[in-house]
């Protein structure tokens, strides 16, 4: 299933980007959570967590990497920052296609408290 994210992977909407290679590209949140928030998205398309296989698991490490990689040049590394994999309704996932955010730029809140 095509996704905005795959639209943006193949240009057809327009997008802050700030990272591409072979395996993914990384962008600028639309809605930003924190004054740095990038997403960094795989090319191959999986939906979920749930559906990442054994075989895919690399491709989780290239998203750390990617990301930690942009902190360093970005200058926030040693500050700190935050990543985190949404999956499905509870974890408030809207895009279905496997993405990591990258939230930095000031000290953040503490997270995962339910809200209901
Ligand atoms: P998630 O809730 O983990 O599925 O995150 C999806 C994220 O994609 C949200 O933070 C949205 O703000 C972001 N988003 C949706 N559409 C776009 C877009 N066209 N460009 C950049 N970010 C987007």
């Amino acid at each position: 299933m095509s996704t905005i994210f795959d639209r943006i992977i193949r240009r057809e909407v327009p997008a802050d980007i700030v990272y591409e290679d072979e395996q993914l590209i990384a962008f600028r949140d639309i809605a930003p959570q924190a004054p740095i928030h990038v997403l960094f998205v795989p090319k191959t398309p999986i939906a979920t967590l749930n559906d990442l296989t054994p075989e895919q698991a690399p491709i989780i490490g290239q998203l750390a990497l990617a990301a930690a990689d942009y902190a360093k040049r970005e200058g926030f590394a040693q500050a700190g920052y935050r990543t985190v994999i949404n999956c499905n309704g509870d974890a408030g996932q809207t895009v279905f296609q496997v993405h990591l955010h990258l939230l930095a730029g000031a000290p953040l809140g503490h997270f995962g408290t339910p809200i209901r």
